[in-house]
């Protein structure tokens, strides 16, 4: 009895409780949404634009993404059979995130017995869930941020032909082979040192939500053995939140220099006491290294220092010239434009983007023309051993052994685990 009393006021918001109950799962033993079901019913019967199907009944399904999957044969294996849905997701423009398809993602539905979608999920490639749902006049789509849940997870591997056919074989993602050849690429080229029977172990983040693999996080230990010598590494962050990845004796990983003020390029003329300029079509010699990329390709700074200059300068174009510590300093010319804040005096952080490329000056094409000094004079970076970057201070150097402790024995017992699995 006390039951009836409390669905007589829901009667008087009947509309309403269509709708929710629409969207809700398939009702099975929790029995007062079974009355909730029953309630609609009755509605549908009264209110006919609900247009609730004498059964609600409603099917969740879950697909994984295959390769050459399109949004209509992922809805296809889903069971949705929605002409109204389909021209939804077609023309909406808050579900164009759907049709960048991930392969091994899930896409989830839940549809009516007769395949009307009434729901759609899916965690898109910013990592967002875009959620589609059936509203009274026809779809909406809401893009949220979900919780992520963060899994440290390891992995190992023994070298045949490269790294990546390594972190292949192995299961793991590109993103986790990028960052193990960048923490340890001061210590060995990828290109030329790998040799076979190489081997990683590597301890890192991953992101999931609602168990669904979103995507790799920050690689937080790895060991690499090349030609029998071992290679390690930590994350360690400061106490100014600046992070990096360090050796176990504290020596930073990294030199003071990137190798390339562009993340991705190709040199296109190197370092030379006497070349054919293109554009003064002469002898003379080229004392920095240009990099071809397209204008407005983002700049880095090499290192961390202040802007010495930022403006025009003859054949250099728009110039932008930096100071390091050590007597060192950078060049970068022929930019499109500084980024904001590039002035005279200002500082910068190593990997800060200070400009673009563009063709300003003496340049025949767009490209970047990169110099490094050595005391005021110019040098070949490439040819260079670059100074290390700064190591643990003394002030950090507890935090840093317990933090390393911690990841270092993980890499033993993982190392162990791996040897155990050979025998
Ligand atoms: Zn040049």
């Amino acid at each position: 009895m006390r039951r009836g009393v409390t669905w007589l006021p829901a009667l008087a918001i009947l509309p309403l409780f269509g709708v929710v109950a629409a969207f809700g799962f398939a009702p099975e033993s929790n029995t007062e949404n079974v009355d909730i079901r029953h309630v609609v019913e009755d509605i549908a019967l009264r209110i006919p634009t609900v247009q609730v199907q004498p059964s609600t009944q409603h099917f969740w399904r879950e697909e994984r993404i295959r390769r050459g999957d399109t949004v209509a044969t992922i809805m296809l294996r889903l069971g949705v059979e929605d002409q109204e849905a389909m021209s939804y997701l077609l023309q909406a423009r808050g579900v164009r995130s759907l049709y960048r398809l991930i392969p091994g993602r899930a896409v989830r539905a839940v549809t009516t017995g007769d395949g009307r979608l009434v729901e759609l999920s899916y965690f898109n490639a910013d990592g967002k869930r875009l959620l589609v749902k059936r509203t009274e006049g026809g779809f909406s789509t809401t893009e949220n941020s979900p919780l992520l849940e963060h899994r440290t997870m390891q992995s190992s591997g023994s070298i045949e032909y490269s790294l990546f056919a390594a972190t292949d074989a192995a299961g793991l993602h590109d993103d986790v082979a990028i960052q193990l050849a960048d923490i340890f690429s001061s210590d060995v080229d990828f290109n030329r040192d790998i040799r076979k029977g190489d081997r990683f172990l590597v301890v890192y983040q991953a992101n999931y939500s609602d168990g669904e693999f979103l995507g790799v996080g920050r690689v937080i230990a790895a060991e690499f053995i090349n030609q029998g010598k071992i290679h390690r590494a930590v994350y360690f962050q400061d106490d100014r939140g600046r992070g990096g990845y360090y050796a176990p004796d504290g020596k930073n990983m990294r030199k003071a220099f990137l190798r390339s003020p562009l993340a991705f390029s190709r040199i296109t003329s190197r370092y030379s006491n006497k070349r054919f300029h293109p554009v003064l079509r002469k002898w003379r010699a080229h004392r920095g290294i240009d990099y071809g990329a397209p204008t407005g390709t983002p700049v880095r700074a090499t290192a961390s220092g202040r802007v010495k200059f930022a403006g025009r300068k003859g054949g250099y174009g728009k110039l932008i010239s930096l100071r390091h510590a050590n007597g060192y300093g950078t060049r970068y010319a022929h930019l499109s434009r500084f980024a904001k804040g590039i002035r005279r005096g200002a500082r910068v952080e190593q990997g800060q983007v200070i400009g673009y490329v563009g063709k300003t000056g003496l340049a025949n094409g767009p490209h970047l023309h990169y110099e490094f000094l050595v005391n005021g004079k110019q040098r070949n970076p490439l040819k260079l051993a670059l100074p290390p970057g700064p190591p643990i201070t003394p002030e950090l150097r507890d935090a840093f052994e317990a933090t390393a402790e911690q990841l270092l024995a993980r890499l033993d017992l993982l190392g162990d685990t791996n040897l155990a699995s050979l025998d």
